[in-house]
């Protein structure tokens, strides 16, 4: 069996990944807060795990893996967005879940295998949040419930930070029924006109940590092997969550201050820069996974774009990087298209130096570069079967490509005889013009055309535009 080697966020080491058990490989994954459509950073989570759940797939089989990644559906923001627009709240997750799933299809990710709600979870949130007062964890203080932090000695494990140093760099909310500034919410009380659920603590809501540590639990058990999300989530997010599911399943820290149980590899993806800086909406270079779609770059151009850098090093979106994206993979599909035999492709493994640079904590860029020596091979079927693999062309396009080049034959052969008896007739009259004009037409639709001494031949290449050619005259 192939072995994956991954980059461990709590042991800042890259290690063998030996799943608990291989026939129930078990990753979460924080998804996004659902009050409006994925900017291009949120996107970058959903490619880089989506790369990371094909291969487990592919290692341990498709059946043997279960992706958890969540929908945030109550949330301040949320709020903000309904008091605002006077919308209803689950109009407005609904609304933004459809557009998540659609921006997300379109690069090229596959749907999780779970996609739990929040909202659909309150009762095991209070269950634990319960227990967790139980064993003293947790205290009740003014309609709020608020986690000890200095009950839980694993605390800052996954930072790397100590407690105090976080008081002193953090801006932690003061309140005056805190025992400690650190202390974080676990529940809060609602107000009229925001969601709100009752509980032992009154009319209220959960605070958002709590969130992943009742769904995984629910999903994936007490345990299990990878747990992801973006670097901003480290802390205090994921700082949060092992205190909580640690404590709630009495899995202390070990001599080191490591914790027992819950996830056993931490991976983060670093952040997404544009042109060289953050993206924001103040600097004018801030925009959403639509907007790029909507303006003719495709799902699987900014996919092989977030490819070309490695998960762990901050990438910068560069409108050049999607430019040499885009004529790879109109190349990559027109040659696929023309060479492979599909049916064939479709039982064909992926080339062995792709899965190899992937297991090597998913190394996408040497992925791709191997994907780009396959053409000096001249495998077509592992090359296809390859790209479906990696998500960037899927067998469906390939075929679609097959039948529409199929399907201009006719015209190519058509346009071939012509172009045979124009250069014919020119060469007795010395006047190319006319042969000249049908080249730069063809060029025009995206054919090349071959000329020797003897024979012409015309070749759909990546550009090509069978509507140009079919309205050629
Ligand atoms: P949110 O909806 O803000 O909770 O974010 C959803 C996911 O997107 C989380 O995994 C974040 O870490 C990730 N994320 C947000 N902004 C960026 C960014 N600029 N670059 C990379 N990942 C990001
Ligand atoms: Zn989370």
């Amino acid at each position: 069996m192939v072995t994956i080697r991954l980059t461990n966020s709590m042991t800042h080491r890259k290690e063998e990944f030996v799943p608990f058990d291989a026939e129930n490989v078990r990753m979460y994954v924080c998804g996004p807060t659902v009050y409006d459509r994925a900017h291009l950073g949120n996107a970058r989570p959903v490619v880089v795990f989506d790369v990371l759940y094909r291969l487990l797939r592919q290692v341990y089989g498709a059946e043997h893996v279960t992706y958890v990644r969540n929908f945030t559906d109550v949330d301040d923001k949320i709020n903000a967005k309904a008091a605002e627009t006077g919308r209803d709240i689950r109009a407005i997750t609904d609304e933004t879940i459809g557009w998540y799933h659609a921006d997300m299809d379109a690069l090229g990710a596959l749907r999780p295998d779970h996609e739990p709600r929040a909202t659909e979870y309150i009762g095991a949130m209070i269950a634990m949040i319960d227990g967790l007062i139980a064993k003293g964890h947790a205290y009740a203080a003014n309609g709020h419930v608020l986690f000890r932090v200095r009950s839980y000695a694993g605390y800052g494990a996954l930072s790397g930070r100590s407690v105090d140093d976080m008081i002193a760099g953090a801006r932690v909310e003061v309140a005056p029924f805190k025992e400690d500034p650190m202390d974080f919410v676990l529940w809060k009380p609602s107000e009229p006109g925001v969601p709100g659920w009752e509980s032992p603590w009154g009319f209220g809501r959960p605070g958002w940590h709590i969130e992943c540590s009742a769904m995984s639990r629910e999903l994936l058990g007490e345990t299990f092997d990878i747990h992801g999300g973006g670097l901003d989530l480290q802390f205090p997010h994921h700082e949060n969550e092992i205190a909580q599911s640690c404590c709630a399943h009495g899995c202390e820290a070990d001599a080191a201050g490591k914790p027992q149980g819950f996830a056993r590899t931490w991976l983060h993806n670093e952040m997404l820069l544009v042109e060289g800086k953050k993206m924001s909406k103040s600097l004018g270079n801030f925009f959403t996974v639509r907007d790029l779609l909507d303006d003719d770059t495709s799902g699987a151009e900014i996919r092989y774009v977030f490819m070309m850098t490695h998960y762990r090093s901050p990438m910068d979106w560069t409108s050049e990087k999607a430019v040499t994206a885009g004529s790879k993979l109109r190349d990559y599909l027109m040659i696929g298209s023309r060479f492979a035999d599909l049916e064939v492709a479709r039982k064909t493994r992926v080339a062995t130096q792709v899965i190899d640079a992937l297991s090597d904590d998913l190394n996408t860029h040497l992925a791709l570069v191997e994907v780009d020596r396959l053409l000096g091979k001249a495998e077509w079927n592992e090359f296809v079967s390859t790209l479906d693999f990696l998500g960037l062309i899927p067998f469906e396009r390939f075929e679609a490509m097959q039948s529409v080049l199929k399907a201009a034959d006719a015209k190519i052969y058509d346009w071939t005889q012509r172009l045979i008896s124009l250069r014919a007739e020119a060469k007795t009259t010395k006047d190319f013009s006319a042969v000249d004009l049908l080249k730069s037409q063809l060029a025009d639709a995206g054919v090349k055309v071959q000329m020797s001494q003897t024979e012409i031949e015309l070749i759909p290449g990546p550009n090509f535009d069978p509507a140009k050619l079919e309205a050629l005259k």
